[in-house]
């Protein structure tokens, strides 16, 4: 049973072609940029949001967006100004945050990240629920600045802190945080109005999605003045991100219930655990049956 729903994602995938997909919109999509605070902006709709900060050190991105989104992404960017692009930040290794990297590189940026992230970038890296493997990036878009738990830059007059969480949507998540602005940007950890994608092949699972969101809320640098990048959604601020985690322990408590009562995946998808959340979070890719399977497999 619980192999016809995974079959079922696996054709859902395939069909709809989540990757392909994502690239195609992007393609045509209409990019939004939002001034934050100070020098930073956010830029959304080229695939994982865009936090750009803008000086006379250079344009440092928060990611990079899919690689599609290249011509709307180089006008966004030329509206913020004329500082050259020379500094790029990859909070993870997914397609969505790292499939710019050749061209910003080529277009002058030093790519910082993790070191997993490297590793992932420089192999193929198989992402089952989304049933794609991607192939190696050529050596000069892979991160050549690379770390273990943190590193700290001093750029444009900010203090931009990179910490690694503890596995969460990946095994090498990354918090940037642009210290004097109170900008924190927390990656894939939050998908602000939306399910989450937690990606189980290379090292994500619910329980660290919401260790990291607890992180995340506990962070004494995080107050109610704080602005809040996630990874998707809306720029948002801590009230929004514990809503989340109050999303995420709901479903999380209720299919692991059905699970130790012995409820097959299909039976705990039939069982609609999601339910009650769906109108607000169940909207945007992660659907809600797509949801159940990745909290199913991680309780
Ligand atoms: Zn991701």
């Amino acid at each position: 049973m619980a192999a016809t729903v995974l079959a079922q994602h696996r054709s859902d995938a395939e069909e709809s072609g989540i990757v392909p997909r994502m690239r195609n919109e992007a393609a045509t999509a209409k990019l939004t940029v939002q001034r934050v605070r100070d020098h930073l902006h956010v830029i959304l709709g080229a695939g994982g949001n865009i936090t750009v900060l803008t000086g006379p050190d250079g344009k440092l991105l928060v990611e990079a967006g899919l690689a599609t989104a290249r011509p709307a992404l180089t006008a966004s960017l030329d509206s913020l100004g004329t500082d050259p692009i020379k500094h790029l930040i990859n909070t993870h290794w997914h397609f969505d945050h790292s499939d710019g990297n050749a061209w910003l590189h080529d277009a002058g940026a030093t790519i910082y990240a993790q070191e997993k992230t490297r590793r992932y970038l420089s192999a193929f890296s198989q992402v089952v629920d989304w049933d794609y493997t991607f192939k190696p990036f050529l050596p000069g878009a892979l991160p050549t600045v690379v770390f273990d738990q943190n590193l700290t830059l001093y750029l444009n007059g900010q203090t931009i802190a990179l910490n690694r969480y503890e596995p969460a949507h990946t095994s090498s998540d990354l918090s940037v945080h642009f210290v004097e602005a109170d900008v924190f940007c927390v990656a894939d950890t939050w998908w602000n109005g939306f399910y989450p994608f937690i990606d189980y092949s290379t090292g994500g699972s619910i329980n660290g999605t919401i260790r990291a969101t607890e992180a995340n809320l506990a962070n004494p640098k995080v107050s109610d003045a704080t602005v809040i990048v996630p990874g998707h959604g809306a720029v948002g601020n801590k009230g929004q991100l514990a809503e989340y985690h109050g999303m995420l322990v709901a479903i999380r408590d209720k299919v692991a219930a059905l699970k130790k009562q012995g409820r097959s995946l299909q039976e705990t998808v039939a069982a609609k655990p999601t339910a009650a959340h769906d109108a607000k979070w169940g909207n945007y890719l992660v659907l809600p049956d797509l949801f159940t399977h990745l909290v199913y497999k991680g309780v």
